[in-house]
């Protein structure tokens, strides 16, 4: 039976590649120091035997016994007011979590795969953004902790594939959505829905023409997996190329939410990229993937978790009449 680490295992995107590796009969180890990641986001594979949760922070060196055939690193914070809030954090991951998943693979002889970002092309000057621009990063603003840690990682993996041969993958990450995304993590998504059901005015920061392309977490699951699968050793982007204003994003929400709120302006992010589409060519020839759910009915698949996450959030506070709300799990 393969055996994979998924490193970050307890987020969004490492839960639900959890779920896609034991459903494909793999044995699977989640890592996570929960800084970001939740225990409910797992809790539904702990009666699987072939499932394992380690609490640890790859910053620190990771053992593991017996053999691996894969590591998914995928530890690291990675909403922007997480990477605000845990700067030097999100550095060490990038930088010295990435070194340890590396050594280890090196050791057993497993193949890595890094979750990289679309955030490595920063504000781009090319679009849509192919896996051959260089990006335009600003290393010293604020999202430079994240933008420079991925980068970094994805310099530390092909050096280690270069210079140890280590049989390594890099995905870029596009923006991706859907359940057990955090709703207060500040994302877009989570924080207009959040806003929508609880019948406040949907923050939109700047003038709302700044444009993104979000993926369904689905298909980008299908899409790593099957990256891990291949043999290409150079970054691959993976994203849904539907690009939309952040105002469309809003009307979208407000009309799957069925929610009639208005529209609260807010200054934009220092950095804030104005405009995000991934060119998934290369992925579509080397992979054939593509993305199949679309923006509306992956909204109508997403709806639900954060109804749910409301609900849950309100009892919390009906419990507790000092609270008003906040952080679950
Ligand atoms: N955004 C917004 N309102 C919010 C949260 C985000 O208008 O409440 C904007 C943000 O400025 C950015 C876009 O939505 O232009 C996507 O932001 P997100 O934090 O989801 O991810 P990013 O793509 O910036 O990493």
């Amino acid at each position: 039976m393969p055996r994979a680490l998924i490193t970050g295992g307890a987020g969004f995107i490492g839960s639900h590649l959890c779920g896609l590796f034991l459903d494909r009969g793999w044995e699977v180890m989640a890592m996570d120091n929960l800084l970001t990641g939740r225990l409910d986001n797992i809790a539904p594979f702990f009666p699987n035997e072939r499932f394992t949760f380690i609490k640890h922070n790859v910053t620190n060196y990771i053992h593991i016994e017996g053999d691996l055939d894969a590591i998914l690193h995928f530890a690291s914070p990675a909403s922007p007011i997480d990477y605000l809030e845990l700067p030097i954090q999100t550095l060490k991951v990038g930088s010295l979590g990435t070194h340890n998943a590396l050594g280890l693979a090196l050791a057993k002889k497993a193949r890595l795969l890094l979750a990289s970002t679309s955030e490595v092309y920063g504000d781009p000057l090319v679009h849509p953004q192919r896996e051959d621009y260089w990006g335009n990063v600003n290393p010293i603003g604020p999202r430079g902790v994240y933008d420079e840690a991925k980068r970094f990682a994805e310099a530390l993996t092909m050096a280690y594939h270069r210079t140890h041969g280590v049989d390594t993958r890099i995905v870029r990450i596009f923006n991706t959505y859907g359940p057990r995304m955090r709703i207060h993590d500040g994302r877009v998504i989570p924080s207009f829905f959040g806003q929508a059901i609880r019948g406040e005015p949907l923050t939109v920061y700047g003038t709302g023409d700044q444009t993104r392309s979000f993926c369904y977490v689905d298909d980008m699951i299908e899409g790593i997996y099957q990256l891990l699968q291949s043999d290409y050793h150079d970054p691959v982007n993976l994203g849904n190329p539907q690009e939309f204003s952040i105002l469309e994003i809003a009307e979208k929400v407000k009309s799957v939410a069925e929610s009639a709120v208005t529209i609260a302006y807010k200054p934009l992010p220092v950095d804030d990229p104005k405009v995000r589409q991934p060119d998934i060519s290369l992925a579509q020839k080397i992979l054939g993937w593509t993305p199949k759910v679309d923006i509306d009915e992956g909204l109508r698949r997403t709806r639900a978790y954060f109804v749910e996450q409301i609900a849950h959030e309100r009892a919390a506070a009906a419990n507790d009449p000092g609270k008003k709300g906040g952080e679950q799990g």
